[in-house]
């Protein structure tokens, strides 16, 4: 269970990761020593671009999951400028980092990572959360060198469909992109891109420029380099299908289609859930603050601007 806490219990520290409304940095919490992930989002700001609603959903949904595969909510507090949420420390960096410097992975270990993220998406539909934001920047690699899914920001909770656009642009599904409405698929088109990215080390539909990449989407030409792994491609092309009633997760065995897909053939479904199955790479970390696997990020010096309490839609959090 997540607590209030007081901001005089942290003692904050360097910045992790820049996010859409602030930063998350690390802290200290001085009573028990121990670090977590801070999440400092800016309320002058979240009020300007009107994402009450998106924020007020990310904390709810926040405080609702409960899973070794998503990122835990420790404690939360606020003061006229901020809203802080306390996220468990996820030492390892991002996927995102590790894929950059890797290139590619191979097919064992993309599967091992594709395996979590079906989970986490099982779970999460179990509970009608659609996260709608899945890149390797939100996949976190803990000490064990299994993955947690951070960022909440986008997430929702869906009984059919919605229309908000939202998402990073090369992970976009085409019903967002034609705004037909949309719902859980999303997710598993977004699986379909990643187990691409990490399989071919590029995105299926790249470009530098946005609108050249939401034309590929909706042309639906994927282009497979030659080393792609076979059974990783069938699975991406049942994926990364515009039709919802043929795309895999969305048809009526839902998930087993993909759980049962030959690109999983004798994998340790139980195994990953109870991490008894052992990730090939693993992080190097040095001390309960080793912050090494995260980019670094110049200190930002300027306040953000108070927020009225009459204006403030977050006072009684
Ligand atoms: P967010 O604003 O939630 O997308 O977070 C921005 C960035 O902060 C992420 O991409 C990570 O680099 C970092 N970050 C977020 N949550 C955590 C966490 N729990 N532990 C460590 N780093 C995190």
């Amino acid at each position: 269970m997540a607590k209030k806490l007081q901001l005089s219990e942290l003692e904050i520290l360097q910045t992790l990761g820049t996010g859409s409304f602030g930063r998350v940095r690390l802290a200290r919490i001085k009573q028990t020593g121990a670090y977590v992930a801070l999440k400092i989002l800016k309320k002058a700001e979240i009020l300007k671009l009107k994402q009450v609603d998106h924020v007020i959903s990310e904390f709810s949904i926040l405080r609702t999951i409960n899973h070794p595969f998503l990122v835990n909510l420790l404690g939360y507090t606020q003061d006229e400028r901020y809203l802080y949420f306390a996220l468990e420390f996820v030492q390892g960096g991002e996927l995102f980092t590790y894929l950059r410097t890797v290139g590619k992975l191979d097919v064992t270990h993309g599967r091992l990572y594709a395996g979590q993220i079906v989970i986490m998406f099982e779970y999460m539909h179990s509970l009608n959360i659609v996260y709608r934001d899945l890149k390797p920047e939100n996949l976190l690699i803990c000490a064990d060198g299994y993955l947690k899914l951070t960022d909440f920001g986008f997430a929702k909770v869906i009984e059919g469909r919605t229309y908000t656009l939202c998402g990073t642009p090369e992970y976009l599904a085409p019903e967002i992109l034609l705004n037909k409405g949309h719902g859980k698929p999303v997710d598993w088109w977004t699986l379909g891109i990643i187990i691409y990215e990490m399989n071919a080390g590029i995105d299926p539909f790249s470009d530098e420029d946005p609108m050249a990449i939401y034309q590929k989407i909706l042309k639906g030409k994927v282009k497979f380099p030659r080393s792609f792994d076979a059974n990783a491609k069938s699975l991406v092309k049942h994926l990364l299908v515009a039709d919802l009633t043929k795309r895999f997760g969305n048809m009526k065995n839902g998930v087993n289609d993909i759980k049962n897909h030959r690109l999983f053939a004798g994998f340790d479904w139980v195994g990953l859930v109870h991490k008894s199955v052992r990730m090939p790479y693993t992080p190097t970390i040095r001390s309960p603050n080793d912050s090494s696997n995260f980019s670094r990020y110049p200190d930002s010096t300027t306040l953000s601007p108070p927020v009225k309490r009459s204006d403030d839609p977050f006072l009684d959090w």
